[in-house]
């Protein structure tokens, strides 16, 4: 499904992931599923959570325990393929990166959109991080609810 639609499988998905109760913290979670030559999530962890290993074309593994969530790894990704999520309560809490114009404001609520484009639910934008030295990809802050945990993956604007 993935080669043929660009869209990774459920089960696919679900495998990046961390079980549940260790996103009572924020962590990474690696959306990379392509066997590619590229390593800048690995070298921008400050905490060595990202390992690649010697074969750069080696598909990114988090090391759960190791990750605080800072989503630098976030911004410093190519293919926009890492967000952070952390489960609060009702609420799946999401870092994703965005390259879009125009860009969110705090306190607004935007579409939240899976995989295959779709709008699945209510976004609230918690918080925008646009820094220089991130190329111009912001780092979004957002809430959805926690039932699309898994299907949740990026904003879009409500028209
Ligand atoms: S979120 Fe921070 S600690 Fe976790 S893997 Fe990314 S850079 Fe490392
Ligand atoms: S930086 Fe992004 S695209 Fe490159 S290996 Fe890491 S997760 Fe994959």
């Amino acid at each position: 499904m993935l080669n043929r639609t660009g869209i990774p499988t459920p089960d696919l998905v679900l495998s990046r992931f961390p079980e549940s109760k260790a996103l009572i913290r924020p962590k990474a979670i690696l959306e990379c599923y392509e066997d590619i030559p590229c390593n800048p999530c690995q070298t921008s962890c400050p905490f060595d959570a990202i390992i690649i290993g010697e074969n750069i074309n080696t598909q990114p593994q988090l090391v759960v325990d190791k990750c605080t969530g800072c989503g630098l790894c976030v911004t410093s990704c190519p293919g926009l393929a890492i967000v952070v999520a952390q489960i609060k309560g009702d609420q799946a809490v999401f870092k994703i990166p965005y390259e879009f114009s125009p860009m969110p404001n705090k306190g607004e609520i935007w579409d939240g959109v899976n995989r295959s484009g779709e709008t699945i639910c209510d976004a609230k934008i918690d918080a925008v991080q646009l820094q220089t030295k991130n190329d111009h990809t912001a780092l979004i802050t957002c809430s959805v609810p926690v039932e699309y945990l898994h299907e949740f993956v990026t904003i879009r604007v409500r028209l």
